[in-house]
């Protein structure tokens, strides 16, 4: 590609709304434009690491033997109905009318229209097992579009659903998607973790989530060190209860589950508590530790504080000076899934970034979880009563937290959609049966995004080979006044070409440092450096992106290609 025809969109704006790296990288080196809340166009250089990514995913589903579909992104609402879902998926689903009232909905996900497929096709036990993926826009009203493309609400999924006579072939296909999943992470060139999973909204029995391991990860994760248990907070075993501390104890000590009975709470802020009680954490401003017990069935108008040494005063979450006084600006939530407590993280944290961390069930994020992204607060954990250094729930090594990007999801779903759907095929000896299914899923957009909070430094995006949006660029020095270096840039532009290799040329006769700046920023792994010092001794200059320095190599295409 010439650049002179590709052009570059680098601008040095920020959009006010990029808080995390990648989407001010992305932003700032011209690969998405904002449209609305959560909708981004792909510019022409971002949809080729897209389709990068996408090619990846592709080639491994097929190499696992899935097969490739396409189905629509608006649904009828009767299969929603049929499921059950139509109520449960709430203000995350975007629900549509057509011209004659019937009403529909934009997909945020197609395990009730696979099933309705596969009903009609599938009716004998010799046509299974069957895989179907696809790779196609989402739609998720999400309560919080950010972080550009992570977190967006139109969004590329890889969906896959596969469907089997017995548990026994879903647990196999599930481990033949792992694997395939493996595969895919590792070529995408990043570090990772699959780790266990809570099932969520989708509902089902096994369930593990892939991970890229990155700061503005939203999730937080419980990995052994030393050992293999891994798992999202969200589903990590619950530890054994520690004893009941004293109650000037440090909290961490005192390791809060995330819903204790009203006793064990009260006991330890020495206030009486009555009905079901709900457990925030905060970090005080002189670093010492507060807690505050939400009373009642999701009521927020009232709390009691308690501080260490324990105080316990009555406020109203309305009254943010008063918040601030007590906790200072750094605030954890620790209640359980679907506690909206974010009042406290406006008013009181507004200096810091308020997380919603990744629940599968729709509204049922941890919203304003305000935590330090370094995982510095152990407490946060104590939703499923996991602290850092604890013995890992399976025995073998020292549970550590680690943030993750959510990537990719598999689950076993088991009969739930068939039973629900009435999908059912005719076995070996002629009974209707219902079958089995699984589904795995993985954030293709997102991907993008997830790559750049893993390779990046202060001058722009390092993209890994496997995803770039050109593997090798060629910059000309004075090619305008040279024509021996124009020659020899186009000669290898083309050579490299012809050996297949996705190259671009900067032709925009730019100076040296602008180009290189945008080199830089936009990420291209390779740069080949061509001026009349170098030919004039047969040499290009070589840098790699990620290399501190360039270097000197002979003036010919197998030299190029050795690196
Ligand atoms: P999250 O916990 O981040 O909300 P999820 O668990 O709701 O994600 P799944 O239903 O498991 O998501 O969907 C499969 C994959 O789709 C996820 O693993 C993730 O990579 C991607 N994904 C989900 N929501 C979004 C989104 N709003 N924007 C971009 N990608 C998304
Ligand atoms: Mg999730
Ligand atoms: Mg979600
Ligand atoms: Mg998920």
């Amino acid at each position: 590609m010439r650049l002179s025809r590709f052009p570059l969109a680098t601008t040095k704006e920020m959009p006010a709304d990029a808080q995390v790296i990648s989407h001010q990288l992305m932003q700032r080196a011209g690969y998405i434009r904002k449209l609305g809340a959560g909708l981004y166009t792909w510019m022409p250089i971002g949809l080729k690491v897209l389709q990068k990514i996408e090619g990846i995913v592709r080639e491994e589903m097929n190499r696992a033997g899935a097969l490739e579909t396409l189905m629509p992104a608006i649904h009828p609402a009767e299969l929603w109905q049929e499921s059950g879902r139509w109520e449960i998926m709430g203000a995350e689903m975007l629900r549509l009318k057509d011209r004659h009232g019937a009403e529909f909905c934009y997909g945020p996900t197609h395990e009730e229209v696979i099933v309705h497929t596969a009903r009609q096709d599938i009716r004998s036990y010799k046509q299974l097992p069957i895989n179907y993926y696809q790779i196609q826009t989402k739609f998720r009203d999400e309560r919080r579009p950010r972080f550009g493309v992570m977190r967006a609400r139109e969004f590329i999924m890889k969906d896959a659903y596969s469907f089997h006579m017995t548990h026994e072939d879903l647990a196999r296909e599930y481990d033949n998607m792992r694997q395939a999943y493996i595969r895919i992470f590792t070529r995408l060139g990043v570090d990772f973790r699959p780790v266990q999973a809570d099932s969520g909204n989708i509902g089902g029995s096994a369930s593990e989530e892939f991970h890229i391991l990155a700061g503005a990860g939203e999730d937080l994760l419980a990995v052994a060190e030393g050992g293999s248990y891994a798992a999202n907070i969200e589903a990590a075993a619950t530890l054994p209860q520690p004893a009941p501390a004293a109650p000037s104890a440090t909290l961490s000590k005192v390791s809060t589950p995330g819903q204790k009975t009203c006793e064990q709470v009260s006991k330890f802020l020495s206030v009486p508590l009555t009905g079901k009680v709900k457990l925030l954490v905060v970090k005080g401003a002189e670093g010492g530790l507060v807690a505050i017990a939400l009373r009642g069935d999701h009521q927020l108008n009232e709390v009691k504080a308690g501080k260490h040494p324990l105080v316990a005063s009555p406020l109203t979450l309305a009254d943010p000076a008063e918040v601030q006084r007590l906790f200072g600006a750094e605030v954890g939530y620790l209640g359980p899934v679907g506690c909206p407590v974010p009042v406290i993280a406006d008013h009181a944290a507004a200096a810091v970034a308020d997380f919603v961390c990744g629940a599968n069930e729709n509204d049922h994020h941890l919203s304003g979880a305000n935590w330090g992204r370094d995982c510095s607060y152990v407490e946060q954990a104590d939703l499923r009563n996991v602290v850092e250094g604890d013995p890992s729930p399976d025995g073998v090594g020292t549970i550590k937290f680690y943030r993750g990007i959510e990537g990719g999801h598999i689950f076993q779903l088991g009969r739930k959609y068939t039973e629900a759907m009435r999908f059912s095929v005719l076995n070996e000896a002629g009974e209707a049966v219902t079958p089995y299914m699984g589904c795995y899923g993985i954030g293709v957009s997102r991907l993008a995004a997830a790559v750049i909070e893993q390779k990046h430094d202060a001058n722009g995006i390092i993209w890994p080979d496997a995803v770039a949006p050109f593997r090798v660029l060629i910059c000309p020095i004075g090619s305008d006044r040279s024509p021996a270096v124009k020659d020899a840039a186009e000669a290898l532009y083309a050579a490299l070409q012809a050996k297949g290799i996705d190259v671009a040329l900067d032709d925009r006769g730019q100076r040296p440092g602008s180009m290189f700046a945008d080199a830089d920023l936009i990420g291209i792994p390779h740069r080949i450096v061509i001026g009349d010092k170098g030919l004039a001794t047969q040499q290009y200059e070589y840098k790699q992106r990620a290399a501190a320095a360039a270097e000197m190599i002979p003036a010919t295409v197998e030299a190029v290609l050795a690196k």
